[in-house]
């Protein structure tokens, strides 16, 4: 998608470029701010920068770099570059395996690209140990590494740990980018609905930029078109296939609620609404879900 498409964040990516000009990138960066904003999707493209193939664009720095047509682009998009990896919490933390392994693997040389580049998602997780196993590694970091720290509060890391990056604060989206990226993915997106608060915090422009963002949209367009002729059994099937876990729960209603905005079908608005809190109030999300589907049913009547 190229740094051109990182909305709302000019001032992070003009220092990129001009560390990248300049050829002095440091080894350790932190990416800090509010989630959702584009700090995983940042660090992902900066990796395809450091590694991607098309000469021409190194040397210009323009818009549409990184190319996303070459090899390199294209299997850090699919998430198999070896020498790109993301570093997430196991259950609730980062732990001394995880970073032992990380250690251990950035000694190496890249396998095939240019760079190594870690990504270290929510690294407010980190445990004590595996912090200070990793502060080594980040005193003396490897040639031809480089470490992206992702957190949403850097006052939770340590202070060593945040003297040894570069640290690059992320902003909150404003309103007219966030609509600016709607109308931009989702076609007839009207202009005049502003999206709701919940977007601020959610994960709009991750779920947006995913790649099966238009896919699932469909689905739910097709789904809403031919609601009427549902029977309650293939209803009640949908909202299993949904609730299985968390985090397609969130994507589902969020894009449920995308839909419905766009066509400003503000009664079933109110229905996501109150199950997205039921939800978040713990309720189980199958039988939430269940009776969203139903009550939107009763609307097509
Ligand atoms: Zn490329």
């Amino acid at each position: 998608m190229s740094f051109s498409h990182i909305l709302g964040q000019e001032r992070v990516i003009e220092i990129l470029k001009r560390l990248f000009a300049g050829n002095r990138f440091p080894q350790g960066l932190l990416f800090y701010g509010p989630s959702g904003v584009g700090k995983r999707t940042t660090a992902l493209e900066l990796a395809k920068a450091l590694n991607c193939l098309s000469v021409n664009g190194k040397q210009l720095m323009v818009n549409d770099f990184p190319c996303d047509t070459c090899l390199s682009c294209q299997k850090i998009d699919k998430g198999i570059h070896p020498d790109v990896r993301i570093i997430s919490p196991e259950k609730e933390t980062i732990g001394i395996d995880q970073i032992r392994e990380l250690n251990r693997d950035s000694q190496w040389k890249p396998f095939e690209g240019s760079y190594k580049v870690y990504i270290l998602e929510k690294t407010e997780k980190l445990t004590q140990e595996a912090a200070n196993s990793f502060l080594k590694t980040l005193e003396e970091p490897p040639p031809q590494v480089l470490f992206v720290l992702i957190s949403e509060n850097k006052d939770t890391l340590l202070p060593t740990i945040l003297s040894r990056c570069w640290v690059l604060p992320f902003s909150g989206l404003s309103e007219k980018v966030i609509g600016g990226i709607l109308q931009r993915s989702i076609f007839n997106y009207p202009q005049e609905i502003l999206p709701s608060e919940y977007f601020f915090a959610g994960r709009m422009q991750e779920i947006i930029f995913n790649e099966d963002f238009s896919l699932l949209y469909q689905k739910i367009e097709t789904f809403w078109q031919n609601m009427f002729s549902f029977t309650e059994v293939e209803m009640l099937s949908l909202s299993e296939e949904y609730s299985k876990d968390k985090e397609k729960t969130g994507k589902f209603l969020t894009l449920l609620l995308l839909f419905a905005r766009s066509r400003k079908y503000w009664q079933a608005v109110e229905f996501i609404n109150q199950t997205k809190n039921q939800i978040q109030r713990n309720l189980n999300r199958q039988l939430a879900l269940d009776c969203l589907l139903l009550k939107l049913k009763s609307l097509c009547r």
